[in-house]
């Protein structure tokens, strides 16, 4: 490869095309040239042993097809036929050339994606609710962990492109750009409607992000649940029993919401919103979180498990000590899940194993510093939103639940803040308060 550099000092220019040798490397780069709006930008040696090929994609659908290219069959065997290439011609064994989607590959593009103010996630096809951490070459397609187990149990060669590793290890941070603005979701048409207009000022204490950048909300005050469209405007909404405490999508244009008491009201979000079913629990359910086939609720001192319909009930952790019900989020693989204990986060993991005990979040007196809700805002980054007297903070904290190392908190000078939300398409954080109004801040990730 470095012999190769050096005859093609230019290799975006036009001597690039127009060599013809017939060796293995050729035929490796020509294979990534092949692949669709995919360019090779430069190829630079990087020290004794190493060589990057900077590969420009022009769309994310670019950048997962050479995602897909580079792990398939036939690449494959292009660096096979290159190995073997250079022992019978040059006597050197390389048993280190070789093709993966290495995380930090991955995560170089995405960082790309970050700076042009796009977060891109890959949602799994079968779950619209879940993220894509898993490529299987069988049937050449991204999965979830929940699409492993139900549909690729016998597959070979899954590959992990997004690890628990590169969670930890991409240090980066959300870092809010610009206020969006304030918007107004309290239903009042005085004269129009009478009978629809909200009764008492809102009170959002569930958010969520629904397909296409619209958001539903909980407005336990008004014991109704509402839906945005992307402008941020009340579009449709649905009374429901009691207050609506929490607000999960759960994929199928079908989203649950947690209602005081035991009850859980299911709703079809498209178009207009729609009451469905109602299901009762043998148990009070304060937050929701859905990962894959997998709903999860708090209560008190348990979190539970169940499958999307709320049947097969599973006992996922239980701790006697807790006093208040927790806020919960699940991490994008699976493999954790965040509990807001009043003052202090802390983690379990996939089956229910204490991680963390108490991850302090302030250094200062938490007693009045209240966790109000924890969102995933991609990347391995949570969320939290803390309220305390006249100021609210949102703290970043890693894939383990750590405080991420200094990065500030987030401070909103707003009053009565209840929930939070993050829109990964349009990489923006969402607020919800006490006060009729959501604030919306335009956000960007960047290096820690
Ligand atoms: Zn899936
Ligand atoms: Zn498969």
């Amino acid at each position: 490869m470095r012999d190769y550099i050096k005859d093609n000092e230019d290799m975006t220019g036009s001597s690039f095309d127009e060599r013809s040798t017939d060796t293995p490397v050729y035929y490796l780069v020509d294979f990534i040239k092949e692949i669709k709006k995919c360019s090779i930008v430069d190829i630079s040696a990087t020290n004794q042993s190493s060589t990057d090929i900077h590969i420009n994609c022009t769309s994310s659908k670019a950048m997962e097809d050479f995602l897909k290219s580079i792990i398939s069959n036939e690449f494959q065997q292009k660096l096979f036929d290159l190995r073997r290439w250079l022992q019978v011609q040059h006597d050197i064994e390389s048993y280190d050339i070789m093709a993966n989607c290495s995380s930090n590959g991955i995560e170089k593009a995405k960082q790309r994606l970050h700076f042009t103010g796009v977060t891109r996630s890959l949602n799994c096809a079968e779950h619209q609710n879940t993220q894509c951490t898993l490529y299987c070459p069988d049937h050449d397609t991204f999965l979830c962990t929940a699409c492993r187990e139900s549909k690729h149990g016998t597959c070979l060669g899954i590959k992990q492109v997004i690890s628990e590793r590169s969670y930890v290890e991409q240090k980066r941070h959300l870092n809010i750009k610009s206020i969006k603005g304030s918007y107004n979701v309290k239903i009042d048409n005085t004269l129009i409607n009478r009978d629809n207009n909200d009764q008492y000022e809102c009170g959002i204490t569930g958010m969520c992000m629904l397909p296409n950048s619209k958001v539903l909300l909980a407005d336990s005050m008004n014991n109704r649940l509402k839906t945005l469209n992307s402008l941020y405007k009340v579009v449709s909404h649905c009374d429901v029993r009691k207050s609506p405490y929490s607000v999960c999508y759960i994929g199928n244009d079908t989203a649950v919401a947690g209602l005081r008491g035991n009850t859980i009201q299911y709703v079809n979000i498209l178009g207009n919103i729609n009451l469905t079913q109602l299901e009762k629990l043998d148990h009070v359910c304060y937050d929701l979180a859905c990962h894959g086939d997998t709903l999860y609720v708090s209560s008190k001192n348990t979190i539970y498990k169940y499958d999307k319909n709320c049947k097969q009930k599973q006992v996922l952790y239980h701790n006697p000590k807790i006093i208040y019900s927790p806020k919960i989020a699940v991490s994008d693989n699976g493999e954790r899940i965040y509990l807001g204990l009043r003052t202090d986060l802390t983690t379990i993991d996939a089956k229910g194993n204490h991680l963390d005990d108490s991850s302090q979040i302030d250094d200062y007196n938490t007693l009045l510093h209240n966790i109000c809700d924890i969102c995933i805002a991609g990347e391995g980054i949570v969320l939290v939103l803390k309220q305390k007297i006249l100021k609210n903070n949102v703290h970043q904290l890693d894939y383990n639940g750590k405080k991420l190392q200094a990065v500030d908190n987030i401070t909103l000078d707003i009053l009565f803040l209840r929930s939070i939300c993050f829109d990964r398409e349009r990489c923006r954080l969402i607020v919800g308060s006490g006060e009729d109004k959501i604030h919306v801040y335009k956000c960007e990730f960047l290096p820690s």
